[in-house]
Formats: C-alpha cells, structure tokens, sequence
C-alpha cells in the first residue's frame, strides 16, 4: 500500500509498505478520506510527542476489508469512522472515567501508524458505524467530537453570548453548536475576511476582523463583556487578550493548541476578582456517537469547512508545505491518483 510517511523531523515521503496485518481485537479499514489537521503539521515539525518513523492521520473513515481474531459484530464492507485514542482501560484515569488522560494513551497517527494510507489496522473497540454519511463529511466526526467534548465542558447556557476567537475549521464547528445552544450572539474574531463571511452563513451574529480596533469593536458589540469566550487559534497572545472580554463569572475554554513551551502573563488579581473559569479540553472523551449525529442530521455542517480534497501526493504538499494551501480543512483520499 502507498502511505504518506514522516521519517524524521520535517523529514516526509510517499511510500510503498506491506499492507497491515489485523492483530486480534483489531480491523484493517480501507481508509476512504482522511482530513489533514495542525497537529499533523506539529508532528512533522517535531513538536508534538511522536517518535519517527510514523503515518501521520486521525481524523479518517472508511470501509473494513478484514477482520482479526475475535472481532464479533463487525463485517467486512461495513462504513466506519475511527476513534483514533487508544485508552489501556486498566490505568487510574480510564478506571475514573477520565480515558483521555490515560497514563498508557496512544494515538492513531500520533504514536501508531495512522490513516494518511490506503490501509490502516485499528482497534475494533474504536470503530463507528457511519451509516450513508458520505466519507469526506465523516473525516470531520473526529474533531467535531472533540469540540462536543469542549462545549460539554464549558456548558454554555441559553440566553448566553459567546465570544470565537479564529474561524478555521475548529472555530467554524464551535460557532455551529454555540449557535444552536441557544446564544443570543455568536461574535468570530479573525484575521481573514473570507473565512468570517463563511462564518457568518453558519451561524456568527457578528464578525469581526482582527485589526487595530478590534478591542473597542467587541467592547461596543459587549460592553459588559461575554459569557463565554473560546479560542479556537492555539495563539498565546490570542489567549492572553481574550480573558479580558470574559464577563464576570463567565467562562474562558483554551482549545486552540497553543505550543507548548510558550508562557501568557494574566492577573490573578482579576480572575479572582471577577469569578472568572478557565477551562482546558484535551482531545475526547466518549463524544465520538454525539458528533456522528451531529453531522448525520445536517445539524452541523461539514462540507462549508472542506477547502480541498486531494490525493496522496498534494496530501504530502499539504502537510509539509502548509503556506501554500490558502485552506480551511484538506481532506486526503488515499485511494485517489
Ligand atoms: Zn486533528
Ligand atoms: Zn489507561
């Protein structure tokens, strides 16, 4: 099989390998599409912790083509997405219901070999049924389901306003869900006009572009400031201005990845003074179903957030030569040439 292959830091190629043999327990899916996130972009780099050589690729569906040993209730041909977290069910945190802070975590195409592949192995326990969901649109169900995990955490409340900081695909599906949990405003922050139009037809109230007078825009949008505050950009100095937009006794979620040897400066004084949360969201947990139904009913919407769809090669052009895709989210189809 043909499979995108990071060899060492900033270091990537197509190859041909074998194609993967099921261990027990585990499914090989014939991965249809799988979309191309900033964490990919992390592992090439050598920021994040992976080690070499590795397929990149966790946001993927596609159809199993084997079964191994002792997978009952799946069958070769069925339409699945892949929760790519792999939790020992053993350790403190998966036994206290906390399986994203496994202390014995991997990730499908983090620290395993991942979906940027015509073939992946994967555990069967992660495997969903996607239905008639159509494969690009089914991509998206994994960091949808890491928003949903977000946005449970925070719990925004009816009648709130929301505050987005950046209007790329993770921004786009925050701004979906806050818009129908019942916000009276969904205000976006960007930096590109064209993505805040895009975020305005899902659902934004207000846009806003990010330049010298941003500050006082959202102050005349909010005087008394937002209930609920998002990154959605992993910019430390983003991070850092937002707090101040947080009404008191509101709510900051930092889910932007921000790199992380980077530092921000707040006042404790003013978190103490006005109620302020903080929240982090790390991954999924158990949200994989929620995103399915999600994107199944048109609830939120996947295909407004697909800026390319491409095969292998412009797959490896994209990861390792991000600046020249003008992009929201780049799905690769490994099947295609
Ligand atoms: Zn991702
Ligand atoms: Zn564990």
């Amino acid at each position: 099989m043909r499979a995108i292959v990071i060899e060492d830091v900033n270091k990537a190629s197509i190859q041909e390998l074998p194609d993967p043999v099921p261990a027990p327990g585990e499914v090989v899916v014939s991965v249809e599409a799988c979309g191309l996130c900033g964490t990919d972009e992390h592992i090439y780099k050598g920021e994040f912790l992976s080690s070499y050589p590795l397929i990149p690729g966790h946001e993927f569906a596609g159809v199993i083509t084997e079964l191994g040993a002792g997978v009952e209730g799946w069958h070769v041909g069925d339409r699945v997405a892949v929760d790519p977290n792999i939790s020992c069910h053993r350790c403190y945190f998966c036994q206290t219901e906390r399986s994203n802070h496994c202390l014995n975590w991997r990730g499908i195409g983090v620290n395993v070999a991942g979906a940027l592949a015509e073939k992946v192995a994967v555990p069967a326990e992660n495997l969903y049924a996607i239905g008639d969901l159509n494969f690009e649109e089914a991509a998206l169900i994994e960091p949808l389901s890491c928003v949903v995990y977000g946005l449970r955490r925070l719990q925004p409340a009816v009648g709130d306003e929301a505050l987005i900081f950046g209007a790329g695909p993770i921004g786009l599906l925050h701004v979906q869900l806050l818009a129908h949990a019942g916000m009276h405003q969904v205000v976006v922050v960007d930096r590109i006009a064209q993505r805040l139009e895009r975020a305005r037809t899902l659902g934004a109230t207000e846009v806003v572009l990010a330049d010298g007078s941003l500050e006082q825009r959202l102050r005349q949008i909010a005087p008394l400031g937002f209930q609920i505050v998002v990154d959605a950009t992993g910019v430390p100095v983003v991070v850092e201005r937002a707090l101040q937009f947080v009404k008191p006794a509101g709510k900051l979620l930092v889910f932007g990845v921000c790199p992380p040897q980077e530092r921000i400066s707040l006042s404790p004084f003013e978190v103490y003074r006005k109620d302020l949360q903080i929240l982090g969201s790390f991954a999924l947990r158990y949200t994989f179903h929620y995103a399915r139904d999600l994107l199944a009913s048109g609830v939120v919407q996947a295909r407004p957030l697909i800026s390319h769809v491409v095969g292998l090669g412009e797959g490896l052009a994209a990861l390792t030569q991000p600046e020249r895709f003008e992009k929201l989210k780049v799905v690769v189809r490994p099947g295609a040439r």
